[in-house]
């Protein structure tokens, strides 16, 4: 069988995963698995680089996660599922590595600037915090992964990956795989208010563990065009979340731009938008339901995937981290 090339990407386990996460990342995700053989990274070390409080929610967090995953189509006989805490390799890695890198590199990123100017306090800030890009570089380079899959946004942190692999590989000897972004062509699902994009922490999201009473209410509840009062008055398609939302979630093309057509002439209520906007997303998420029902019955199956996929997952990073100590001369087996 030919070899496939490693792929490496992963979500924190903070809570459920909504919508915005299934068109900007799972989506690409289900293409992808076949493609490559895949790293899916449950990435509970990086949680505490902002949440240290939070570690009673991590078992169901990481729980739920692999039920999202597996109830979108990401397929752990296919792809390797890995518990980041199981693969201490990862740390080790990460320590290496941070002796290659400069203290003003990693504050360069902006992902980093963001997170520590939201925390306030600029100088208030964890050391694991600063220290997370290196992390996030070694998910990646204990793999010798080629391929990464993000957003416009998350570029940085394959950069400075890029970056480390080259350093080591100058200093040590040829030794660590220089993996390449796979950009997606999706950028970001604005959220049920209309303002930002969805996220959890925003309160305006639209669950894929949500029931159908739940969508109905949310979908509702959406932000439409504020000047339009009334049904008579023509109203804007353009960014208007209810037709972002029909783009992606209803199948049925032709409805779509009837609905555009008769909005902009003020022919048509939110009302009925909305209406059918929710059927849609209920049928887009009925069989995610009926998925996570059916994994649900059989909870202790999901913690013997993550065993398992983290067991393959260790097999291969400690292989890559010996060659990694061996180039680095401190293999010092025989003391
Ligand atoms: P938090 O509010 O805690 O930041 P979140 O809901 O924004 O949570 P993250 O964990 O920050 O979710 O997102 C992980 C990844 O999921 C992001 O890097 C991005 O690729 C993708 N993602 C999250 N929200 C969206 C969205 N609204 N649209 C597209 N992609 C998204
Ligand atoms: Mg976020």
């Amino acid at each position: 069988m030919e070899k496939k090339d490693i792929l490496v990407t992963g979500d924190r386990p903070t809570g459920n995963l909504h919508l915005g996460h299934y068109v900007g990342t799972l989506e690409n995700r289900i293409k992808l698995q076949d493609q490559f053989d895949c790293f899916f990274l449950i990435a509970d070390l990086h949680m505490l680089t902002t949440h240290n409080e939070r570690v009673d929610e991590l078992r169901l967090n990481i729980e739920s996660l692999v039920i999202d995953w597996i109830s979108v189509g990401l397929d752990p006989n296919n792809s390797c599922f890995y518990l980041q805490s199981l693969v201490p390799e990862i740390n080790e890695l990460t320590l290496l590595l941070s002796m290659i890198c400069s203290v003003p590199r990693v504050q360069r990123i902006p992902t980093l600037k963001e997170k520590t100017s939201q925390l306030g306090d600029n100088e208030n800030y964890s050391v694991g915090l600063l220290s997370y890009p290196i992390l996030m570089s070694a998910d990646i380079l204990i793999f010798n992964a080629k391929k990464v899959p993000v957003g416009e946004d998350q570029l940085s942190h394959v950069e400075l990956a890029r970056e480390l692999s080259r350093r080591f590989n100058s200093l040590y000897g040829y030794t660590i795989t220089e993996p390449e972004p796979l950009i997606s062509e999706f950028s970001r699902l604005v959220g049920i208010d209309g303002k930002s994009k969805m996220s959890k922490s925003l309160n305006n999201c639209i669950y894929l563990i949500d029931n159908q009473e739940e969508v109905n209410k949310k979908v509702m509840k959406m932000f439409t065009d504020p000047n339009r009062t009334s049904p008579d008055i023509p109203g804007k398609v353009e960014g208007n979340p209810v037709f972002i939302y029909h783009d992606i979630f209803n199948q049925n093309k032709a409805e779509v731009d009837e609905f555009k057509e008769r909005y902009k002439k003020g022919k048509i209520g939110d009302v009925e938008v909305k209406k059918s906007l929710a059927k849609n997303i209920n049928v887009f998420l009925e069989p995610i339901r009926e998925r996570r029902s059916q994994l649900k019955k059989n909870r202790s199956e999901i913690f013997d995937i993550i065993i398992d996929g983290s067991t393959r997952a260790r097999k291969l990073a400690k292989e890559n981290i010996d060659r990694i100590k061996d180039s680095m001369k401190i293999n010092f087996k025989e003391i």
